[in-house]
């Protein structure tokens, strides 16, 4: 558990995201679950223990951030619109209960007995939404919940000002890398703006240690890299396929190792990255012709 302000606390070892929380006067805000099920119910035991949790805010519908909402059946959850409307489906692509069921004997026996378990069976989506964005006030803390789209569609940060600190999700990977299978570039360039506009001396990213505003500048290379690899292929009427056929320069892009027990998606997430964008940047163009 690493502290990130004066009472704002992550978790950046678990396998999944930086599931993190901020103590209150009057009890707990979460950002994100754990994503083990053994995990999810070992903090919700540690956290009430001292005082209730009052809410928990998903910043994107990835299932590294979201498939541990189960284990918290009785805490509001809030979520952009569009995080509701797509919850289920990506909770889908995270496996079948089988797949899932095997996926944990293997990787987290101790999480087994818990995955289907009665007391957990709904998966627990938002039911406090947004559009642009909201405030709650929660003890003497604010939290400004605000749509920031770009890695995900409903991505989201959560700005506690008087903490001095901003919850990113996935919109910053600091020093592991970056997922871009299903994002808007452009979008995501716009929102690293917007989050470096923030009076916020401390980022909590959604997947490795928290950083400060300077890694903004190094996580917008990192999307102009792929955009300008990818970019220069489709001015060439390259496609993907043809692209993933020759050794794709990652590293180049993106110096990062992959985080947090992903190394097995390596080469599919490169194939992901080079599809979305592919299609992205040629329907851009198309659009502008
Ligand atoms: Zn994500």
């Amino acid at each position: 558990m690493r502290r990130v302000g004066p009472h704002s606390f992550t978790e950046i070892y678990y396998a999944g995201c930086n599931p993190s929380f901020v103590e209150t006067s009057d009890g707990y805000v979460m950002i994100d679950t754990p994503q083990q099920p053994i995990d999810a119910v070992r903090w919700r035991e540690m956290l009430e223990e001292k005082a209730p949790i009052r809410y928990l805010v998903n910043t994107e519908p990835h299932g590294d951030h979201i498939s541990g909402n189960a284990y918290f059946p009785n805490v509001p959850v809030v979520g952009q619109v569009k995080l509701q409307e797509c919850f289920e489906r990506y909770l889908a692509q995270f496996g079948t209960m089988e797949e899932k069921r095997e996926r944990l004997k293997q990787l987290d026996p101790d999480s087994v007995f818990l995955l289907g378990h009665p007391d957990y069976t709904d998966p627990h989506g938002p039911t406090v939404t947004f559009t642009d964005g909201m405030t709650l006030n929660v003890g003497n803390h604010t939290f400004q919940i605000i749509h920031h789209p770009g890695h995900t569609a409903p991505q989201t940060s959560v700005y506690v000002p008087e903490e001095g600190v901003v919850f990113t999700g996935d919109n910053v990977f600091h020093k592991c890398r970056s997922w871009l299978q299903e994002c808007d570039p452009w979008e995501w360039l716009d929102a690293l703006k917007k989050i470096e506009a923030l009076d916020a001396e401390v980022i909590v990213p959604g997947h490795g240690e928290q950083c400060g505003k300077a890694y903004l500048k190094d996580q917008a290379q990192i999307v102009e890299n792929w955009v300008g690899y990818i970019e220069r292929f489709v001015d060439r009427g390259v496609g993907p396929e043809e692209i993933l056929r020759e050794k794709v320069a990652v590293t180049a892009q993106d110096p990062y190792p992959i985080g947090q027990r992903l190394f097995m998606h390596d080469e599919r997430l490169t194939g992901m990255i080079v599809n979305n964008l592919h299609h992205r940047i040629r329907d851009k163009k198309e659009a502008g012709a």
